[in-house]
């Protein structure tokens, strides 16, 4: 029995490592207990494997799943990731950054035996590396903080790359504190998380990109058989071109209508369902200067996401059309904007708001005489048996 703990970076960036490290272990052993506790923006994860075990999880998970076999052998990512994962502009640079991190834990036996020596000035390194110590970051050494692994510069006792935007959305260059460095294991492990736990909105032209970033964190303790469910509504991507150039504007979706989206298209389960979770959104921008892109976070939300997961569940349920409905308002900007209202009300469990977004829909509907009958009676039942 073990225990790691998240570094605390960030709620993002240890959101994901979490994510990273029951990824490697289901993978190395489906079988194995595992349970995650969130504690602030970390977490703390128990499970039956020994601390050697752990490290053969990150060692396999490099060299067998998919995912790092392409990143490694094939030195890519297949073009659609591309677009949903990396930041535009800089793309071959981050997917180095990435393919330096996954190769280094192919081999993190030989770098073991690196650390090891230095085991004699700082006993407690290798626990510290592995998450086994519940302070990752930095060391105490001769009355001195040390900084190891979440830093301006690379200098450092643990092999340090930069973090990219995704992964450290708080780390950019554009508010000019500088590139954030963390350890190779935290990058592999946080990019993994990204992978297959975050659900990703693009929407793009020419000269400008909008990413919009969705993931789930749990509010108690909850097994990882659990979390891993959360797949099935991660993997749903979307990508626009030109949404609302047409009309000549430039509309940013708001993050509110972002679980909304993904929900709809993705699948829950009743198993999630009795859990509490949050919903973290964050949003960057990309611009078109000279030859260059240039990258920015534009923000962070979080919001409940029970209220609004439970409606989704159950207007599938009662309603064929809720699906559709979502997908024809989330066109334009009327229907974003009726939707931004209906998330709202959910999340915040406002039933004036609710009535407020049925007169939006109403009102959009009624313009397109095949449409008037998509918000249907179930969906309506839906709603309002949350919200009373
Ligand atoms: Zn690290």
């Amino acid at each position: 029995m073990v225990t790691l703990y998240t570094p605390g970076h960030h709620e993002v960036t240890d959101t994901l490592i979490m994510y990273g490290i029951i990824e490697t272990i289901k993978f190395y052993d489906p079988f194995s207990k595992v349970s995650v506790t969130p504690l602030g923006e970390r977490f703390i994860i128990q499970t039956n494997l020994d601390k050697h075990e752990i490290l053969n999880a990150f060692e396999y998970y490099a060299k067998e799943s998919w995912l790092s076999k392409n990143l490694v052998y094939l030195g890519n990512l297949p073009q659609t990731l591309r677009i949903y994962m990396l930041q535009r502009g800089n793309e071959n640079r981050q997917l180095n950054n990435i393919i330096e991190s996954f190769k280094f834990l192919t081999d993190l036996k030989s770098i073991k035996q690196q650390l090891i020596k230095q085991l004699r000035k700082y006993p407690t390194l290798l626990d510290k590396f592995l998450y086994f110590n519940d302070n990752h970051k930095n060391i105490i050494y001769k009355g001195k903080l040390i900084e190891l692994c979440g830093k301006r510069s690379r200098s450092s006792a643990y092999p340090l790359i930069v973090a990219n935007l995704p992964i450290a959305p708080f780390g950019g260059t554009m508010q000019q504190v500088g590139s954030y460095y963390l350890c190779k294991l935290c990058i592999a492990l946080a990019w993994t998380g990204l992978f297959y736990f975050s659900g990703r909105i693009i929407s793009r032209n020419d000269n400008i990109q909008y990413t919009y970033i969705h993931i789930f964190k749990p509010e108690s303790t909850i097994d990882a058989n659990t979390l891993i469910m959360l797949k099935n509504i991660a993997q749903i991507n979307f990508f626009r071109r030109n949404p609302f150039r047409k009309m000549g504007k430039d509309i940013v979706l708001p993050s509110v209508v972002i679980p909304l989206l993904l929900l709809t298209f993705g699948e829950t389960s009743g198993a999630i369902l009795n859990r509490n979770w949050k919903s973290i959104i964050y949003v960057f921008t990309g611009e078109k200067k000279g030859i260059g892109w240039r990258t920015a976070l534009r923000s962070i939300k979080t919001f409940q996401a029970n209220t609004l997961m439970s409606f989704v569940e159950r207007a599938k349920i009662y309603s064929n059309n809720f699906v559709r409905l979502i997908n024809n308002l989330s066109k334009d900007e009327d229907g974003i904007n009726a939707l931004s209202t209906l998330s709202e009300a959910l999340i915040y469990q406002d039933i004036n708001e609710l009535y407020a977004a049925f007169r939006q829909i109403n009102r959009i509907l009624s313009n397109n005489k095949k449409q008037t009958k998509l918000l249907d009676k179930g969906i309506i039942k839906a709603a309002f048996e949350i919200l009373t």
